[in-house]
């Protein structure tokens, strides 16, 4: 068998104030919070997973706030942009409802069929909210302040910025299963399947442009979809025999996780889709208790000491309401 990802499963980002990046992420973007845990390598600081209603691989965008965290800067070597499946009618609303919630965006632009709209989350991390002439059938989140008519419907894509395409395009294709889409100038499209939201990646090109630095307001790294974890033992074993230098398997207790930087400088991941958010509360609750991995839950008073008080929006928490 060789290695062929059905598409993204997360994208994991730095964030600043935890309380700043979920008012964010919960109220102005609509998105569920799906998981509310720790950082399993340094337990003293949140995870944040938000996704649709029931926390799908590829509906995933997930933070490390760091209160203090310094801020990083946009650059090469890194996702730079991160962007989210709205349906086609409604980036008109989305435009309207960003400005009322006092963010700044750019304009709606029309590329490859696709209407864009860019903008950046309060740690400066840059997204974009595209709709896609294919439509989306993914189950969103439905919430007061963004409907599910008009709520996100996962991820859309990621874009890498390199200073050159061949190795990286080398690793979509031959280290993850992508196939070349298509060429816009600096911009080349790789889709994993049949492509569409959820299963693309643009790779865009600027030879002179300086290094990202990861930090506050920068993607960490983005993960792609594995079945499970036999499928995910094979492909490793596939991306250690071409040369790759793979970390072992990792239990990140939603997933199994694998990491290997493609040559451009990207941290990557592969994800198994197994055994998702339900495996340690039931679906209707995700994200409302604070969750430890069985390793660290001798650990938990200390741990909830240390983490800042979160307050969550009523959908997520009706105790709070
Ligand atoms: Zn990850």
């Amino acid at each position: 068998m060789s290695i062929k990802t059905s598409g993204l499963h997360h994208v994991t980002a730095i964030g600043g104030d935890p309380q700043r990046n979920a008012d964010f992420y919960l109220r102005t973007l609509g998105l569920r919070l799906v998981k509310t845990t720790v950082n399993f390598d340094d337990p003293g600081t949140y995870h944040l997973y938000y996704g649709d209603s029931s926390g799908k691989p590829g509906s995933l965008m997930t933070f490390f706030p760091w209160p203090d965290a310094p801020s990083g800067r946009r650059g090469t070597g890194q996702a730079t942009t991160t962007s989210f499946s709205v349906p086609e009618a409604s980036i008109g609303w989305w435009k309207r409802h960003l400005a009322a919630s006092g963010v700044e965006t750019g304009e709606i632009r029309n590329a490859d069929d696709e209407d864009t709209l860019t903008f950046r989350d309060p740690d400066g991390l840059q997204l974009a909210l595209v709709a896609h002439p294919q439509g989306d059938p993914r189950d969103p989140w439905d919430t007061q302040l963004v409907p599910a008519e008009h709520a996100i419907r996962g991820l859309h894509s990621v874009t890498l910025s390199v200073n050159k395409e061949d190795a990286t395009a080398g690793m979509l294709t031959d280290g993850l299963g992508l196939g070349f889409a298509h060429q816009e100038s600096n911009r080349l499209r790789f889709a994993a399947g049949d492509g569409g939201p959820g299963a693309l990646v643009d790779v865009l090109v600027t030879p002179d442009a300086p290094r990202g630095l990861v930090a506050a307001g920068t993607v960490h790294h983005v993960a792609w979809r594995a079945p499970d974890e036999e499928t995910q033992k094979t492909w490793r074993e596939e991306l250690v025999d071409k040369g790759v230098h793979v970390t072992s398997i990792l239990d990140r207790q939603y997933f199994r996780s694998i990491y290997f930087r493609e040559p451009g400088g990207t941290l990557l991941e592969v994800a198994t889709d197994e055994p998702g958010f339900a495996v340690d509360e039931p679906l209707l609750e995700l994200g409302r208790a604070l969750k430890l991995p069985p390793w660290l839950e001798p650990r938990r008073e200390e741990i909830e000491h240390m983490l800042p008080k979160l307050n969550l929006p009523t959908e997520n928490n009706p105790e709070l309401s």
